[in-house]
């Protein structure tokens, strides 16, 4: 386990704390695979994603998802939330 993630796992509610853990270790997901392997519905995982990026840096991509081989919205951890907003210009 990962310093920083753990550090801030231990804050988190327990969804989030299982979402965090996924996509540490097998991320990139999308939400179904990430529900899937979490064992929640979509609107649990989604509800989760979106208090998850308030608390740690979550990367949102368009691609294919390794989990299905679907071309849809994949979910990440970035390591600082500068990274999770991308190539930025500056
Ligand atoms: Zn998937």
């Amino acid at each position: 386990m990962v310093g920083f993630v753990s550090y801030k796992a231990s804050l988190m509610p327990d969804l989030d704390r299982i979402l965090v853990v996924l996509l540490t270790e097998y991320g990139p997901l999308c939400e179904r695979c990430l529900a899937h392997h979490a064992r929640m519905t979509l609107s649990q995982v989604a509800a989760a994603l979106a208090t998850l990026c308030q608390t740690v840096a979550v990367r949102v991509e368009h691609g294919e998802c390794p989990g299905c081989e679907q071309f849809t919205q994949v979910f990440s951890l970035a390591k600082t939330h500068e990274d999770a907003d991308g190539s930025r210009a500056e």
